[in-house]
């Protein structure tokens, strides 16, 4: 049985050690958190660890927050920006509504 799991270490730093906490405790709602910040698929049926060490707990909810914080610093500044914020064509929009482009497009030329 060597390579059996032992299904009592944490999922995310293998770690025995400390209070641990099931990674699918309803209100502590870890799953979507650790899709936030990490790529790592976590199912019910996968046979892996179902725990989360206290530490780990303790960095994914600081991940979480930084990395809402972020995103929210990051909507903040581009929405200062002169041209509208439309998230569905974003990489794109920079070029198609960019001020200097309007302005060489003849755009302005009305006034
Ligand atoms: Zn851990």
């Amino acid at each position: 049985m060597a390579n059996e799991i032992n299904e009592d270490l944490c999922r995310l730093c293998a770690s025995n050690e400390g209070i641990k906490m099931n990674i699918f405790e309803p209100e502590k709602n870890f799953i979507a958190k650790i899709n936030f910040v990490l790529s790592i698929v976590i199912a019910k049926h996968d046979h892996l660890p179902k725990m989360l060490c206290h530490k780990c707990v303790f960095k994914v909810e600081e991940y979480c927050e930084f990395r809402q914080l972020c995103l929210s610093t990051d909507k903040f500044f581009r929405s200062k920006l002169p041209w509208p914020d439309d998230s569905s064509q974003q990489g794109t929009f920079l070029f198609q509504t960019c001020p200097v482009t309007l302005a060489r497009g003849g755009a302005e030329k009305k006034n």
